[in-house]
């Protein structure tokens, strides 16, 4: 109980027993398996990093709710000075692991649960908010990682959850009992469901009263019988099965497929059981919420990317090359405009009827709009400075070789006085930020498609507001 430190985080994973299918075998020992040790080691730095005087004040926060030290992962904002340290927090660990440290999905479920559950029952006399008021306790008192299922595999795009030809396109409840209910479907691109000790499953999309099974908001433990994970494929993954040219020393991320074949959840852990009107409200709390804590922790990968052009402008001999300064200062603009958007964010958040406090959508949308773009024109820059062995350097493994190593180390080198080694690292750290593929493709589809950022822009901006200003302007009167 409390605050665990890293090494208690990782023996907690050790105690599950979750079922895991990755490259066609079964995985047994997931803690120690490398490819999923890299993405827990990205998680285990939230809890690493409490300890450290850099991180500490940041991190470690107060519950009113069990009056005792937590992480800042654990608690839904409860002021906008929460709302800015997320982002703050999430920046500083962005630059710290270079890739995604995964722990924010399950943060934005329980900041988005503990608004919506309290509006359900305001509406409909349930009790799902004592429910998850509970649940949060329990992950506060024991520090707890909770991963996000909220995208489901969706069969045909054009048609709803009910409508669909095979009726588990969807999470749905499939029975309901006197203990808990019954559910079947799958979550798909799970980001770090193996590095968390919960599941916390939203829907995924507005739901109409016919969709009744499938609005429908819980938590289980990622070792629940029926839950498989099946690990799915990134760019670079074999690195850390081949236990060299990883380019990130440390950490990494794996989003697996969920598939809940029939698992059962008990009453006191359902948020939400056929109130579908709900169902939407729960979608653009988690994708707001999900969307601003992106803005911080790209913002930190830029920061890594930033020091990595530069570091290899100084091994290549070019630091004093007018149009590679330029392109730096292009990317510190770009991580600055979205670490920007995402703070006004949360300085223009209000409190909610629970006493949750909630970003300004419209700010929060903004600001993923400009990281899929931005982030991709962030890479692009790094790579130009860095130049071409960011896509082909040879193995290390023939660097090591007898054979031909010292040839290798003779050509690769650059500058006199930087050993060739460190610039070759240098070149597989900008390969793994440009090409981690289960990281980069978060940056446009992470938290919704960029369309579902557009459509929800309009949909929560005061358009009214602004056609009366240009009314006003032209001397229409209405
Ligand atoms: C690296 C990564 C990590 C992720 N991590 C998580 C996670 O931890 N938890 C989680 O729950 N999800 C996660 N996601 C999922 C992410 O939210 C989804 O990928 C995203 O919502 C898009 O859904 P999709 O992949 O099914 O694509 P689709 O929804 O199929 O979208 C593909 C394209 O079709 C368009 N489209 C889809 N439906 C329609 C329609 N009806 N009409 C018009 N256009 C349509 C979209 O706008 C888009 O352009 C992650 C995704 C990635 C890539």
């Amino acid at each position: 109980m409390g605050l665990k430190t890293k090494a208690e985080y990782i023996e907690s994973l050790r105690e599950m027993n979750p079922v895991v299918y990755m490259f066609g075998e079964k995985i047994t020992n997931v803690v120690d398996n490398p490819r999923i040790r890299a993405g827990i080691e990205s998680t285990a730095s939230t809890y690493e990093v409490a300890e450290l005087d850099e991180f500490r004040d940041l991190v470690i926060t107060h519950s009113p709710l069990i009056d005792e030290p937590v992480n800042r992962f654990c608690l839904p904002p409860e002021s906008i000075e929460d709302l800015v340290a997320r982002v703050k927090l999430n920046r500083k660990l962005g630059s710290w692991v270079g890739t995604c440290h995964q722990r924010c999905t399950g943060l934005d479920c329980l900041s988005t649960l503990s608004i919506v559950t309290y509006d359900v029952d305001q509406k409909h006399g349930t009790s799902y908010n004592k429910n998850f008021v509970n649940f949060l306790k329990y992950m506060q008192k024991n520090d707890l990682t909770a991963n996000a299922g909220v995208t489901d595999v969706k069969g045909d795009r054009s048609l709803g959850p009910k409508a669909q030809a095979d009726e588990d396109m969807y999470v749905r409840v499939v029975e309901k009992r006197d203990d808990g209910i019954v559910v079947r479907g799958a979550k798909v691109h799970q980001t770090g469901s193996l590095s968390s000790h919960e599941i916390i499953v939203l829907p995924t999309r507005a739901m109409k009263p016919e969709d009744k099974d499938y609005a429908v908001a819980f938590a289980i433990p990622s070792d629940a019988p029926g839950l498989i994970h099946v690990v799915g494929r990134s760019s670079l993954d074999t690195r850390e099965l081949d236990g060299c040219d990883t380019g990130n020393m440390r950490y990494s991320k794996y989003c697996p497929t969920l598939i809940f074949n029939d698992v059962f959840v008990p009453w006191d852990r359902v948020f939400l059981c056929g109130e579908s009107e709900f169902a939407v409200d729960m979608v653009i709390k988690f994708s707001s919420f999900h969307r601003q804590s992106h803005g911080g922790c790209k913002a930190g990968k830029i920061d890594c990317m930033v020091g990595t052009a530069l570091t290899l402008m100084d091994y290549n001999g070019t630091s004093k090359a007018g149009h590679h300064k330029q392109k730096v200062i292009d990317m510190i603009h770009r991580a600055e405009t979205l670490y920007g958007c995402c703070l006004a964010s949360s300085y223009e958040g209000n409190e909610q009827p629970s006493g949750t406090y909630f970003i300004d959508t419209v700010l929060a949308n903004a600001s993923k709009i400009h990281e899929g773009k931005e982030m991709a024109e962030a890479t692009r820059l790094m790579i130009d400075v860095c130049g071409g062995f960011v896509a082909d350097l040879p193995s290390d493994k023939d660097f090591e070789n007898p054979e031909i190593g010292g040839m290798l180390k003779k050509y690769l080198k650059a500058k006199e006085g930087i050993p060739v080694e460190n610039r070759i690292k240098m070149f597989r750290l900008a390969e793994k930020l440009a090409m981690e593929s289960a990281d980069t493709i978060s940056d446009i589809h992470g938290g919704g498609s960029p369309e579902a950022h557009r459509v929800t822009i309009f949909r929560e901006s005061d358009t009214k507001s602004k056609i009366k200003r240009a009314k006003r302007l032209a001397g229409i009167e209405d």
